[in-house]
């Protein structure tokens, strides 16, 4: 179980602060943007949940529940293979899939 906001692959969320209003988000994954929904982490202010906060970005949450569909299956060969393997200082976590 993951209770905290960081995981061995980074960040898996964040707290913005974007024009006064504060709420939690995924987490971006290619460094580009702060957040998930791709809000911009120099613009806003970016910091860490406090235990036990839920993402409440409706932006976030839109993504991941379109997304969650997809299976390595449904992407080429070539993606889910780079994407899967584990980062050399990273314990595998048993969540291989083939
Ligand atoms: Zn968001």
């Amino acid at each position: 179980m993951r209770h905290r906001g960081v995981t061995s692959r980074g960040l898996m969320w964040v707290a913005i602060e974007c024009e006064g209003v504060r709420k939690i988000h995924a987490a971006g994954i290619d460094g580009n943007y702060a957040s998930l929904c791709g809000l911009d982490g120099e613009e806003n202010r970016v910091s860490l949940p406090k235990r036990g906060e839920k993402i409440d970005c409706p932006q976030c949450f839109a993504i991941w529940n379109e997304t969650r569909y997809y299976r390595p299956g449904d992407f080429a060969p070539e993606l889910t293979s780079t994407q899967i393997n584990p980062s050399p200082d990273s314990k595998p976590e048993g969540k291989e899939q083939d």
